[in-house]
């Protein structure tokens, strides 16, 4: 069968099913797993195109998370096992030393605006310069209600590249309690032709830029040596952070394990994680090297002290913020404006990191994580209801943890 069905837009989501189901071989069940309950059908064919169903992931909540003083729950929406109980866990380590403690930038983006075919590309930035007021009242004339939330245009750089006889004019905008890329990006467009005037060149690329360096959230936290497992534990810590520090292939799943949680939240919130994700994996390579976004130190106690900084691109409102289930997440988070929500999923990152640092470092990953494992591979096998958790415990009591296992333990049990 081939994908490529005109006319698709046009059917309702039944005949789209239809076709679908068809296509991959679907059962009756797969396709009201999709069809999903949350969010209507008639909602999701607004966010999207081609719409057959809805995707529907786990929603779990951590728990443990001080921030500033303030209790938060924290809402995560992923497929990974251990994830939200490894936030959980660290959150209430963090907890015996007064929790994460956090502060953050403005929340302001970058629109990029490029300008090609210059034949004097530093003399052009000049002229740019000399028009920054006018270009930001262009700029903030597009979007009144931004500015009446205090938000807006603030100021301009421009960047010369010389030898390709380009510059890149950033327009630097305060996006408030937004995400931004929509409220930037129609700037970016507004101010291109007033650009193309003063220069004489022309306006290619007019787009918000995720590596959002001057949106930035901070975090850190004390975690107890004794609550970590005692010296030997934080000793071993600082050594694994030593290599991720050093080694971009260590730093990379390092980071990976701090994405775990801040994306589960982004995604949870249905805020860009693929926004979130690009300019954290940027921020991490800013000085030249892909290295680690958290650090950590002993201090004079012992304990472990803990620190991120990240940007962080995500609104409470705007984008798709209204999806039913994103709106009860951020109800659960409680978080009031986009600096705050950035410093919470700071907060998250941290913990997950300092979560997953210290398995590895002290009895491996593994363990923790074989009970739920097992559970999947129980699944997998055939077994349903409270046979899962009884094949599981046999696999693990085993010591072995496999699909073939997972079948023989259930035909005995079965037997
Ligand atoms: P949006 O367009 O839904 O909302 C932005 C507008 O909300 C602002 O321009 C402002 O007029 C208004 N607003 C109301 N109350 C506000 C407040 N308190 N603070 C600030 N503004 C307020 O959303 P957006 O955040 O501009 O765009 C986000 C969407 O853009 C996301 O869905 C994202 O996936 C998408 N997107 C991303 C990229 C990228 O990351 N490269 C590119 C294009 C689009």
């Amino acid at each position: 069968m081939s994908s490529r069905i005109p006319g698709f837009y046009k059917l309702s989501q039944e005949e789209r099913l239809k076709i679908v189901k068809e296509f991959a071989k679907l059962s009756d069940e797969d396709i009201e797993a999709i069809k999903g309950k949350a969010l209507s059908f008639e909602a999701a064919n607004r966010m999207i195109e081609n719409v057959i169903g809805t995707h529907e992931i786990p929603l779990g909540v951590a728990t443990n998370f001080l921030i500033n003083g303030r209790d938060y729950l924290i809402p995560m929406a992923i497929e990974e096992p251990s994830v939200v109980a490894a936030a959980s866990n660290a959150a209430r380590i963090a907890r015996i030393k007064g929790g994460f403690h956090t502060s953050s930038s403005d929340p302001v983006m970058i629109g990029q605006i490029q300008i090609t075919d210059l034949k004097t590309p530093y003399y052009a930035k000049m002229q740019i310069m000399e028009k920054k007021e006018e270009i930001l009242r262009i700029a903030n004339d597009q979007d009144p209600v931004l500015v009446k939330f205090g938000g807006g245009a603030r100021d301009i750089e421009v960047r010369v590249f010389e030898k390709e006889k380009m510059i890149v004019v950033h327009l630097l905008v305060d996006v408030r309690d937004v995400m931004g890329a929509n409220a930037v990006n129609t700037m970016a467009e507004a101010v291109a032709p007033f650009l193309e005037k003063i220069t004489g060149g022309s306006a290619v690329l007019r787009i918000i830029s995720n590596l959002a360096v001057y949106r930035i959230a901070r975090s850190r936290a004390i975690f107890d040596a004794e609550a970590l497992g005692g010296e030997r534990v934080v000793n071993r810590i600082l050594k694994a952070y030593t290599l991720a520090k050093v080694d971009p292939f260590r730093a990379t799943t390092h980071n990976k394990g701090i994405m775990n949680g801040i994306t589960a939240v982004v995604s949870a919130t249905c805020n860009d994680t693929r926004a979130v994700e690009a300019g954290c994996h940027a921020y991490a390579s800013r000085n030249g090297s892909y290295t680690v976004l958290t650090h950590y130190e002993k201090n004079e106690d012992g304990d472990l002290v803990g620190s991120i900084e990240i940007p962080t691109a995500v609104g409470v409102i705007g984008g798709a913020t209204k999806h039913p289930i994103a709106r009860v997440s951020l109800k659960i988070l409680g978080v009031k404006t986009s600096k705050e929500f950035g410093e919470v999923l700071a907060s998250v990152g941290l913990a997950q990191n300092l979560a997953a640092l210290r398995a590895l470092s002290d009895e491996g990953i593994q363990k923790g994580h074989m009970k739920l494992h097992a559970r999947n591979i129980a699944a997998m096998a055939g077994a349903e209801g409270e046979m899962i958790d009884k094949v599981a415990e046999k696999m693990v009591e085993k010591g072995t943890i496999r699909v073939d296992v997972a079948k023989e333990i259930l035909e005995e049990l079965k037997k």
